[in-house]
């Protein structure tokens, strides 16, 4: 059998690692799943690690889960895939349907793809033909936020606010007016500004509502939104809400834009849609938006946009028994008791040490902010080497832990990732 430097060695000899530095990959003790049982990952020579990151936050019923497996199965035994190019697949229509009754969108219509940025893309392609279908000229840019994130296409990383060494693509984002980051308080009152200022340039405003996650979960109280849909509707702007990170259960409700009472007239899904099995993704316009882009076949109202894999019936037969365990298994309820034990946690144990700085949290979305001394001592990175050595899966965006509990998680579960990072604190934090 061959053992985990052999793995690590064959990986770093022909996989290219997303958002890592391959020269250093090897020698950062990269973990190998072999497989998985509820919220552990099993590595290939059997060491077990608690997923605390939910695999970068799509995973929300957990790993290996009987009834998801037994949904590909029998997919499997229909058929894999067939395209949605002009043509239907049964098990697309039934996830269509059971999502257009949970989804905070008017009159849902869902066009899919297969990763969050590429749910993004179809959102601002969209909101920019919206406008040129109903013939209303000068929509041309959209209004984004300091801090976001919203994927890693050319488009979405224009709307992105930059960082994790993305500058170096700076020559090639288009131009977005930009609203401060949610760390400032008064992020939605500008932006409020801004959109009756620009109103007749704007095809979009688009924001994460309630959480900014890659900016290191920066939040603002679910009321603060409720103005930012007024102003769009006063002037007749388009609300895009990217929910790729923060729907499917992360914040405590199925959709962040519920506790915000936001009804987006575009929203992007992505991430827990599959419970973290598949790649699959949606954006949903609702019957105002769709219904711009109806005319005469083969007219220039339609949409010319579509992904090979979009609505992969693998994908949408998991998506559909994922929505309804969520359901049958009361997934929210657990999130909001899980998180109430969590807040209290972190606050007695994690909060007045002096290495940390601030805890943000919403639902079982959590950033640790550490307080490191000086520049340059790579603490986040540090205090998640020293959690995964003692068996519990972490990733920090720069000196942000990260905290990202499966849904599904039980009570002793979330005492050990608090105990494994106190003590990851401790030791990564050590000179
Ligand atoms: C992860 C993420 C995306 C991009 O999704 P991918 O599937 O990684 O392309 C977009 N928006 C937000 C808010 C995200 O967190």
């Amino acid at each position: 059998m061959a053992d985990l430097g052999d793995w690590i060695a064959r990986d770093a000899a022909v996989v290219w690692h997303g958002f890592t530095q391959m020269a250093a990959y090897a020698d950062n003790a990269p973990v190998i799943v072999e497989r998985a049982e509820g919220r552990e990952l099993i590595d290939v020579e059997g060491h077990r690690y608690l997923d605390a990151i939910s695999s970068l936050w799509v995973t929300t019923l957990g790993h290996h889960i009987p009834e998801l497996d037994a949904a590909a199965r029998e997919q499997l035994d229909r058929v894999a895939h067939s395209t949605l190019l002009g043509n239907g697949n049964r098990i697309t229509i039934e996830l269509a349907e059971a999502l257009a009754r949970v989804v905070p969108v008017d009159g849902p219509h869902f066009l899919f793809a297969s990763d969050g940025a590429a749910a993004v893309e179809q959102a601002l392609k969209i909101a920019f033909q919206y406008w040129t279908n109903r013939g209303v000229a000068g929509r041309t840019t959209y209004l984004a936020f300091g801090g976001a994130y919203h994927g890693d296409t050319i488009g979405s990383i224009s709307l992105g606010a930059g960082g994790f060494g993305t500058d170096v693509f700076d020559p090639l984002r288009f131009p977005v007016l930009r609203a401060p980051g949610f760390d400032d308080p008064h992020a939605i009152e500008v932006a409020v500004e801004l959109v009756a200022r620009h109103a007749s340039e704007l095809a979009a405003v688009v924001i994460e509502p309630l959480v900014q996650g890659a900016a290191g979960m920066e939040m603002l109280p679910a009321a603060a939104f409720a103005p930012l849909a007024t102003a769009c509707r006063e002037h007749d702007v388009l609300l895009v809400c990217d929910e790729v990170a923060t729907g499917f259960g992360r914040t405590g409700t199925l959709f962040a834009s519920e506790q915000c009472g936001l009804r987006p007239d575009i929203m992007a899904i992505g991430k827990g849609i599959t419970g973290g099995y598949l790649a699959m993704a949606a954006t949903v316009a609702s019957e105002r938006v769709f219904s711009a882009f109806l005319g005469p076949d083969l007219s220039e109202r339609t949409l010319y946009h579509g992904h090979s894999y979009s609505g992969n019936a693998l994908a949408a037969a998991v998506a559909l028994r994922h929505l309804e365990l969520f359901e049958e298994w009361g997934v929210l309820a657990n999130v909001r008791a899980r998180a109430e034990q969590l807040r209290a946690l972190l606050a007695e144990r994690i909060a007045p040490r002096a290495e940390v700085r601030a805890i943000r949290q919403q639902g079982l979305m959590v950033g640790v902010e550490l307080a490191p001394p000086r520049d340059g001592l790579r603490w986040g990175r540090r205090v998640c080497a020293a959690s995964v050595r003692h068996g519990v899966l972490l990733r920090p965006l720069g000196d942000v832990v990260v905290l990202m509990p499966i849904l599904t998680s039980t009570s002793e579960e979330i005492e050990h990732i608090v105990a494994t990072l106190e003590r990851a604190i401790t030791e990564g934090t050590a000179e």
